[in-house]
């Protein structure tokens, strides 16, 4: 499938964890269709100001839990607020910017709308459509798992929510299965 990208804008990737947005990314770059630069990566963020992109809470005592997902969700905010407030200047400066993390809920595909909104420029979804099972077996054989109760809970959220992106206000909608995904390149400047 051929992803056709305007010369400015946000391109949100949305899918689950392991469903393949960075490797697809990464690609792209190897083909030189997109810049590293261009990538606004929530792991890369966490990674920055906290030194690592994940915290398990879920293997651990309740108590150990709460305080574990305390930290994580301080990370993830604090790496948030860094990554929006670039992507806010790539925008005024007429960049585009594919934004690698989840994008499962509403509220954190809302956001990138407003963005795109308030500058005027356009936002294109990229969906990745993954079967869950595919989800779980690479999750079993990555380096840091983020758990099956995790890949289970975010694959039943994504079922729910890919049937109500096409009414939210994307310029463009993609989406991809693992075969389109794997055949699928993109086109700059259309
Ligand atoms: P996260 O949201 O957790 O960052 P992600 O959607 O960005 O996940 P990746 O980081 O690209 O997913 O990949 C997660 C794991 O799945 C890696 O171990 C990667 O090698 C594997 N993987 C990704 N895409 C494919 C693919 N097309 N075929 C086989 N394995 C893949």
């Amino acid at each position: 499938m051929n992803i056709k990208i305007p010369n400015a804008g946000i391109v949100l990737l949305i899918g689950p964890s392991n469903s393949g947005k960075s490797t697809f990314l990464l690609k792209m770059v190897d083909e030189r269709s997109i810049l590293k630069s261009e990538i606004a990566s929530s792991d890369e963020y966490r990674q920055m100001v906290g030194d690592t992109d994940f915290i398990h809470w879920q293997q651990h005592s309740p108590d150990e839990s709460e305080v574990l997902f305390q930290q994580y969700h301080q990370l993830s905010s604090e790496a948030f607020q860094l990554m929006d407030a670039a992507i806010e200047a790539r925008c005024r400066l007429n960049k585009t910017t594919f934004v690698d993390a989840t994008h499962l809920r509403d509220e954190d595909r809302k956001k990138y709308i407003l963005i795109a909104q308030k500058f005027h420029v356009p936002i294109t979804a990229v969906i990745l459509d993954i079967s869950e099972e595919t989800l779980l077996t690479r999750d079993s054989e990555r380096d840091q798992p983020r758990g099956k109760k995790r890949i289970k809970q975010q694959f039943q959220l994504f079922k729910k929510e890919k049937r109500t992106i096409k009414k939210e206000g994307f310029n463009k909608i993609y989406y991809l299965n693992e075969e389109a995904l794997d055949h699928a390149f993109i086109e700059r400047g259309k």
